[in-house]
C-alpha cells in the first residue's frame, strides 16, 4: 500500500516521510482518512495531505512544526491542527472524533473518539477508508474499496442525507468528477430526501457554498446540470428548467477566459430568463456582482434584439459599453461565430488616440475628457479622418461646455 505513495508528487511524499518520521520519534500512530486515501486509491496524482490519530494530534503537530521549522495553527472546534511550510503542501492532523446530529440539517456535536468512529461518522464508503501511515494497513469498515471497484458513491446509513443534507451536493459532485454513479439505494434516499424538503432544515449560506464548491469542478456544467435536475437547487431557486447547453456555453466561455467570474456566469445560466436579487439570498455577492448576474440572466433576450437592431459600430459600442465583461462573453457565446461585433469592440477599447487634453487648447473639465472619447470612437469606426481628430476633439469639447454651462 506504501507503494501508492511513491506516485505522488516530491512535495506530498517529502511530508508523508516527514510525518512518519516524526511519529516514529514521537510513538504517534497517524492515518492518512477520507479524499486522499480515495485518491491514492484512484491513482489520482495530487492529494491532500490529512492525517488523523486517535491521540497525539497536538504532539504530532508541534514535532512536526518544529522539525520543518513551520508553523501550526490550531482549530479547536474541529480538533485539527494545521501545519505549513515553505515548499511542503498544508498538512492537516486532526483527532478522530465521533459526531452525533441532534437536529437534521444542524451542525453535529463532535468528540474525541476511535479511528472507527471517525470512518463511520463520514459521508460515503469512498470516503470512509483509514491508511496507517507507518504500516500501510487500510482499515475499510464500510466497504469502501469494493465501492470503489465498482465505482459507486454510497452512503453509510439510512438517515446520512437528513442528517446532512449538504451530503447530497456533496454526492453529485463527487459521482461527476469521478465519473462514478450513486448506488441505487443512495440515489432512492437522496431523492426521499429532496422530496422530504431536507435542504429547507440548512441555511441558504451553506446551500450556496456547495454550489460554488461545484462550479470549481473541472466538469462544473455536468455538476450543475445534474444538481438541477435533482431537485437540489429549487430551495433556492424554485423549480426551474436548466438546459445543459446553456451551462456548458458557459463552461467554454471560461475555458477561453479564466479572467471571467465563474460564480456569476453559472447563476445567470441557473437564473436565466427570471432572475431576482431575491434568488440571491445567502449567495454573499457583493451588489455589484449580483447586479451583473441579473442582468444577464434577465436582459440578454433584449440585448440580442438590440444588437440585431444596430446597423453600425458606433450604435454597437452604446449597447456594449453598458455590458459587463460577463454579459460581454455570453452574448459574444450566442452571436453567429463569425460576428465580428464583440471582438470589434474589445479592439475599440484597447484603440488609442494620440491625443491629450492639452491638445485641444480648451478650459479644463469633464467635456474633455467626453470629447476625447466621442473622437477615438469617430477616428476608430472611420467617422472621420485620424488627420482631423484635434479639430474634431476641439469642437466637440467646444459643444460640450456650452451644453455644461446652460
Ligand atoms: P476534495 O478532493 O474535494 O477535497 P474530499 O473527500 O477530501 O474531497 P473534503 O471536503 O476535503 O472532501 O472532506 C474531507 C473528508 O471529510 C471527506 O473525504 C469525508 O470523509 C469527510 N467529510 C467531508 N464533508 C462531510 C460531510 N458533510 N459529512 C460527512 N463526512 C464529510
Ligand atoms: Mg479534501
Amino acid at each position: 500500500m506504501i507503494r501508492l505513495f511513491s506516485e505522488l508528487p516530491n512535495p506530498q511524499r517529502r511530508a508523508l516521510d516527514l510525518v512518519r518520521e516524526v511519529s516514529a520519534e514521537k510513538q504517534c500512530r497517524p492515518y492518512l482518512v477520507g479524499g486522499p486515501v480515495r485518491d491514492l486509491l484512484l491513482h489520482r496524482g495530487v492529494i491532500d495531505v490529512d492525517v488523523t490519530l486517535e491521540d497525539g494530534a497536538s504532539t504530532l503537530a508541534r514535532a512536526l512544526a518544529k522539525r520543518i521549522d513551520g508553523r501550526v495553527r490550531s482549530f479547536p472546534q474541529f480538533l485539527t491542527y494545521k501545519v505549513t511550510a515553505p515548499q511542503l503542501p498544508e498538512i492537516d492532523i486532526t483527532t478522530a472524533r465521533k459526531e452525533r446530529y441532534r437536529a437534521p440539517g444542524a451542525l453535529p456535536t463532535v468528540t474525541a473518539g476511535r479511528l472507527k468512529d471517525d470512518l463511520l461518522r463520514r459521508d460515503f464508503s469512498i470516503n470512509a477508508i483509514a491508511l496507517d501511515v507507518m504500516s500501510g494497513e487500510v482499515h475499510d469498515p464500510t466497504g469502501g474499496e469494493s465501492d470503489l471497484r465498482n465505482r459507486a458513491v454510497r452512503v453509510l446509513h439510512e438517515e446520512s442525507f437528513v442528517d446532512d443534507p449538504t451530503r447530497i451536493f456533496r454526492a453529485i459532485r463527487l459521482a461527476k468528477r469521478l465519473g462514478f454513479t450513486l448506488d441505487p439505494h443512495t440515489g432512492e434516499l437522496m431523492r426521499a430526501a429532496i422530496l422530504g424538503g431536507a435542504l429547507a432544515t440548512v441555511s441558504k449560506e451553506r446551500i450556496w457554498r456547495e454550489l460554488f464548491l461545484a462550479m470549481e469542478e473541472e466538469d462544473a456544467a455536468a455538476v450543475l446540470s445534474a444538481l438541477a435536475d435533482s431537485g437540489a437547487t429549487e430551495v433556492l431557486f424554485g423549480r426551474r428548467e436548466t438546459p445543459r447547453s446553456r451551462l456548458d456555453v458557459v463552461q467554454r466561455q471560461i475555458a477561453n477566459d479564466p479572467e471571467l467570474d465563474r460564480e456569476v456566469m453559472y447563476t445567470a445560466a441557473l437564473l436565466y430568463g427570471n432572475a431576482s436579487p431575491l434568488d440571491l439570498e445567502g449567495s454573499g455577492f457583493s451588489q455589484k456582482r449580483a447586479r451583473n448576474v441579473v442582468q444577464i440572466a434577465n436582459e440578454l433576450p433584449r440585448f440580442g434584439d438590440a444588437l440585431a437592431e444596430a446597423t453600425s459600430d458606433r450604435q454597437r459600442f452604446r449597447i456594449f459599453k453598458h455590458a459587463s465583461p460577463e454579459m460581454l462573453s455570453v452574448v459574444a457565446a450566442t452571436l453567429p461565430e463569425e460576428t465580428p461585433h464583440v471582438a470589434r469592440f474589445h479592439e475599440y477599447l484597447e484603440f488609442e488616440l494620440g491625443l491629450r487634453g492639452n491638445d485641444l487648447e480648451v478650459p479644463g473639465g469633464p467635456h474633455i475628457a467626453k470629447a476625447l472619447e466621442r473622437t477615438r470612437e469617430a477616428v476608430f469606426t472611420g467617422e472621420i479622418d485620424p488627420a482631423q481628430a484635434r479639430i474634431f476633439a476641439r469642437e466637440m469639447a467646444i459643444k460640450y461646455l456650452d451644453r455644461e454651462s446652460k
